[in-house]
């Protein structure tokens, strides 16, 4: 189930340490190490998915638990009802660098659009 050499893997393994805000059997949620905002917090799966492009038909009840989990992290953090934005970047272009699928969580400050 997990990849020796995924970053993401190893922490869900906790075998490098991360601030885990939230766990459970499908989920973990951790703060970003290099944060982007006042809130920035990734939510991935226990299951490695590399890329959303990845994505089985299995997997759909999972994907829909990671944005309740974000959702979730949301309201924790008291952003909720002031906005924020869910963020995967996909493949290279897009700025993916961990190849283990994640939501980026962001918000506390306004965000702009279009994305840079
Ligand atoms: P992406 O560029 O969309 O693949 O996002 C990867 C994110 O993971 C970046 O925002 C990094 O700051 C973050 N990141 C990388 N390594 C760690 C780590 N060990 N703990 C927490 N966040 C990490
Ligand atoms: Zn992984």
């Amino acid at each position: 189930m997990y990849m020796s050499d995924c970053i993401f893997c190893k922490i869900i393994e906790k075998k490098i340490p991360a601030k885990i805000i939230y766990e459970d059997e499908y989920a973990l949620a951790f703060e970003d190490l290099n944060p982007q905002a006042p809130v920035h917090a990734l939510v991935i799966p226990k299951k490695h998915i590399p890329t959303t492009l990845d994505i089985k038909e299995e997997d759909n009840n999972l994907i829909g638990h990671l944005i309740k989990v974000a959702n979730k992290i949301a309201s924790d953090k008291g952003i909720a009802e002031r906005g924020f934005r869910i963020v995967t970047n996909c493949n290279p272009e897009s700025g993916q660098t961990v190849y283990h699928i994640h939501l980026h969580v962001l918000g506390g400050r306004p965000m702009h659009w279009p994305p840079g």
